[in-house]
């Protein structure tokens, strides 16, 4: 960054809005808390800085929900669950029936190339599990309609541009735009921007850190049956020719490409780019270039070495660059990597993911009275993030904060003083689980 600067002269912002509670960043976690908190009664704006709702999930074209269920158990549920039947009754999400989830290797046959299975289960083939293939679009437009339903008032476009600050409490939101910059101003602010940039801006403490930053790619003209016919019928040469291509793109997972609800498209979930800080300009913008370089190469060497993959075209890069982790909240808990190791269960958990809990104090700053955070940069150390910022349990984060948020403006509180046993109950009647409440290490 350079060190010259110049002072920008004060001048009037117009309001351009007012609400009980304003939730910045319409990603899944953004998402969850707007409906959330708006069905509880509360009034909401949504600020987003795309023509779009869903962040990484449809933006990041990061195209499988999972860590949403322990075994048999499903685990995240509310919202989240509400969203992939809408989205599976138009045709755009599938999941494995339950009859068909578990260790059974003609399932995995079946299941396995949608990215249905649970990989933290080592035994191979993994089982197959409740997880949830979805199309970008489909979830858009899905959210979209839940959005407008819940009567929030939803502001695309607007990049978050800074606070409003007194006495340590954040007045309203400052928002740019093609129509200039203003302000809205509200009760309690929900940063669900994936980055912190609200709370950084506002003096919440937060931790930073960076991992591998992928441009996400989708791939049309692919003959799914052929390829996986080729995986599952040569199973020594599909390996050789998958690292090699592995090799080209540069970092991947084993399953490099996964089936979506479209026929013939697949999501590509690589590069992976390493040593790039998420919220660096010219790091972004190392990502986009590198990235497309690689993809290029990588399509090229698809449609030659493997089968099914002779007639591929790149259909689109993501438009939301794949970043996973930058600035986290450094929040009233922080939660550590044996926390979610050990599944440690807090009296104040109010979210799960697979088998790991997130407790209320993960939400919470200790420094901003009337901020709460849902979503990636949750109140967490960089290697329990790692392992808990799939998108159902950001999901259920958001349900949590945006029912809290409400909360907190119904009893005149301040969110730190919400009740946890009532906030659970709440979320509880709406349908989703925000884990066991018993005493155990880490609480408060
Ligand atoms: C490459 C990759 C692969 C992944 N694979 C999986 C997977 O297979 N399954 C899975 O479940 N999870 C996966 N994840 C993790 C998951 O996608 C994210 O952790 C999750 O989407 C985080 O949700 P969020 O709402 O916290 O943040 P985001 O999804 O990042 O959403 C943040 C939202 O805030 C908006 N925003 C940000 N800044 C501003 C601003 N200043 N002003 C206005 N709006 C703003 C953004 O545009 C966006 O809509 C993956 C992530 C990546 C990057």
């Amino acid at each position: 960054m350079s060190s010259s600067y110049i002072v920008e002269p004060p001048r009037r912002l117009p309001v351009l809005g007012r609400s009980d509670i304003i939730v910045v960043g319409g990603g899944p976690a953004g998402i969850s808390a707007a409906l959330a908190a708006a069905r509880e009664g509360a009034s909401v704006t949504l600020i987003e800085r795309y023509s779009f709702l869903g962040g990484l999930a449809s933006g990041g074209m990061v195209l499988v929900l999972d860590d949403m269920c322990a075994g048999e158990e499903i685990t995240v549920r509310g919202i989240c669950s509400e969203l992939v039947e809408r989205m599976r009754s138009r045709g755009l999400a599938i999941y494995p029936p339950e009859r068909e989830r578990g260790h059974d290797p003609a399932m995995y046959r079946k299941w396995s190339r949608w990215g249905l299975f649970d990989f933290n289960v080592r035994t191979r083939p993994h089982p197959i599990c409740y997880a949830v293939a979805f199309d970008p679009e489909g979830w858009k437009q899905t959210s979209f309609d839940m959005i407008t339903e819940a009567g929030i008032d939803l502001r695309l476009h607007s990049q978050f541009a800074g606070t409003i600050m007194r006495d340590g409490r954040i007045e309203g939101v400052v928002v740019q735009s093609k129509e200039g910059r203003g302000s809205i101003l509200g009760e309690i602010v929900i940063d669900t921007t994936g980055d912190l940039d609200v709370g950084v801006e506002a003096g919440a403490a937060y931790d930073k850190s960076n991992y591998m930053v992928t441009t996400v790619f989708r791939l049309g003209g692919v003959d799914t049956d052929e390829a996986e016919h080729f995986q599952f019928e040569e199973p020594d040469l599909y390996a050789k020719l998958d690292l090699e291509a592995r090799r080209v793109i540069g970092g991947s997972w084993d399953y490099w490409w996964l089936k979506t609800p479209l026929p013939g498209v697949v999501w590509c979930n690589c590069p992976h780019m390493t040593g790039l800080d998420g919220t660096s300009v010219a790091d972004l913008t190392r990502a986009e270039i590198e990235g497309r370089l690689r993809i290029r190469a990588m399509v090229a060497h698809v449609r030659e070495k493997i089968p099914g993959f002779q007639n591929c075209y790149l259909i689109d890069v993501a438009p939301q660059t794949g970043v996973r982790q930058t600035r986290m909240l450094k929040g009233a808990y922080v939660v550590t990597k044996e926390d979610i190791v050990d599944r440690v269960q807090f009296s104040d958990s109010v979210a799960r993911g697979r088998d790991y809990y997130t407790p209320y104090r993960a939400l919470l700053s200790r420094e901003v009275g009337n901020l709460l955070v849902a979503g990636r940069h949750y109140s967490a150390t960089p290697a329990a993030q790692k392992i808990s910022r799939e998108i159902p349990p950001c999901m259920a984060m958001g349900e949590a904060a945006g029912t809290a948020a409400a909360m907190a403006i119904f009893t005149n509180t301040a969110p730190a003083h919400v009740d946890v046993s009532s906030l659970q109950a709440r979320l509880r009647a709406h349908g989703a689980d925000p884990g066991a409440a018993c005493a155990h290490r880490g609480d408060a």
